[in-house]
C-alpha cells in the first residue's frame, strides 16, 4: 500500500486506543505488514528500489530527488489525513505518531538496503512474505486503496 493508506490506518488505530500509546504505536506498525497482504497498486520508483539484492545509495540525482519528493508527498499527505480525520487537541501526537509507525516499514527496508544487518534483516523478510504478490492495474489499484482508506476512517470515526 502507498504510505498514505498506511498512515490513515495508523491514525484510525490511535484514535481507537489514545489512551494506550504503546499499544497503539505497536499496533499501526504491525498493520502495515496486514494491509500489505492485501493485493494493490504500489506508484512505480525511478532510482530506489527493495528489490532482492538492490543496494541503494544516496548519491544525489534526478530519479532520486524525483523518488524522494513523491515520497514526502505521499507520506506528508497521509500524516494530514490522519490528523485531520483522527486527532483532537488531546491525540494529536499519539496519532502522529501512529501514522509515522504505520508507514515506518517501508522507509526501514531502504534503511535495509543500505544496511543489510539484523534487525532489518529480519524485518525485511517479514515485509517480503507479508507483502502481496499481486499487483492491481492502475484504476483498480488505486480506487481500492481510495476505497479502503475510506471505510477505515469511517469505521474507526462510528468506533469513537
Ligand atoms: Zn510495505
Amino acid at each position: 500500500m502507498i504510505l498514505t493508506t498506511h498512515a490513515i490506518v495508523g491514525g484510525a488505530i490511535a484514535s481507537l486506543m489514545p489512551s494506550h500509546p504503546v499499544l497503539a504505536v505497536g499496533a499501526a506498525f504491525a498493520s502495515h505488514f496486514v494491509i500489505d497482504a492485501i493485493p494493490h497498486r504500489d506508484y512505480p520508483l525511478r532510482s530506489i528500489s527493495i528489490s532482492h539484492g538492490h543496494r541503494n545509495s544516496f548519491a544525489l540525482s534526478k530519479p532520486l530527488l524525483w523518488d524522494l519528493g513523491i515520497i514526502a508527498i505521499d507520506g506528508c499527505a497521509g500524516l494530514a489525513l490522519a490528523l485531520l480525520w483522527f486527532a483532537h487537541s488531546s491525540t494529536a501526537i499519539i496519532v502522529a505518531l501512529c501514522a509515522i509507525a504505520g508507514i515506518a516499514p517501508d522507509p526501514l527496508q531502504f534503511a535495509h538496503s543500505l544496511y543489510p544487518r539484523e534487525p532489518l534483516k529480519t524485518l525485511q523478510k517479514l515485509h517480503r512474505w507479508c507483502h502481496t504478490k499481486r499487483q492491481l492495474e492502475w484504476l483498480p489499484g488505486v480506487l481500492s486503496q481510495i476505497a479502503f482508506a475510506v471505510v477505515v476512517a469511517a469505521i474507526a470515526v462510528a468506533l469513537r
